[in-house]
Order: structure tokens, then C-alpha cells, then sequence
């Protein structure tokens, strides 16, 4: 894939689970900062505070998607080599359901306190 979309592909990622952390982790996190490389260069940086599972999530999620063989990502669904293994894919379902539906909320409520 492409660069930008790599990096949008990370964001979006972290953005959703430090949300799905917070929400539902109350164990210690660790804060930490971390330069993403992609085919070989630092392709960004990125700060999080996440528990030790989340983290770990979100590693995994970063290196699937270095390893990720298309240029176009295809659906996942009908991906031939799909970028995460089932147990750890649902895990992610969940953490996604969680914050899809929060910042759908969040974005109603903002719509709301404008008017
Ligand atoms: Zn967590």
C-alpha cells in the first residue's frame, strides 16, 4: 500500500484502541513513543498510553500491515492473505465495535452542543 495510507491505516488503528483502552482498562499503562517503520524508512511517529494487551494488539495490528503484500488493500473479508489471525481479529471487531459506536456518539453529541 501506499505510504499515506499506511499512516492513515496506523492513526486510525490507535486512535480506536487508546479509546476502547481507556474506556475499559483500568490496569496500569505504559506511555510510549514510537517512530513506525514502513519498506524501510520512519514513516511516523506515534504516542500512546496503553495497557500491556492493548499494546500488544496494536504491535500486532502495526506489523500486519507492514507485512501486508497489496498495494491496494482489498476487503478484508475477501483477502486472500488476510492481515490478522481469527483470535486476534475478533479481539479487534470488539475494540472497533466499541469505538465506532463512541465516536459515533461523540460526533451526535457535538452536532448537538453546536446548536
Ligand atoms: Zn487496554
Amino acid at each position: 500500500m501506499q505510504d499515506k495510507k499506511f499512516i492513515s491505516e496506523v492513526q486510525t488503528l490507535l486512535k480506536f484502541i487508546q479509546l476502547y483502552c481507556d474506556d475499559k482498562h483500568d490496569e496500569k499503562k505504559e506511555s510510549v513513543s514510537l517512530e513506525v517503520p514502513y519498506k524501510g524508512r520512519n514513516l511516523l511517529h506515534v504516542n500512546f498510553d496503553l495497557c500491556l494487551t492493548c499494546k500488544e494488539t496494536f504491535l500486532y495490528c502495526i506489523q500486519r500491515l507492514q507485512e501486508c503484500p497489496h498495494e491496494e488493500k482489498p476487503k478484508c473479508r475477501t483477502c486472500k492473505t488476510p492481515c490478522y489471525e481469527r483470535p486476534k481479529w475478533k479481539e479487534l471487531a470488539k475494540i472497533m465495535r466499541h469505538s465506532g459506536m463512541k465516536l459515533g456518539l461523540l460526533k451526535i453529541k457535538k452536532l448537538f452542543s453546536k446548536s
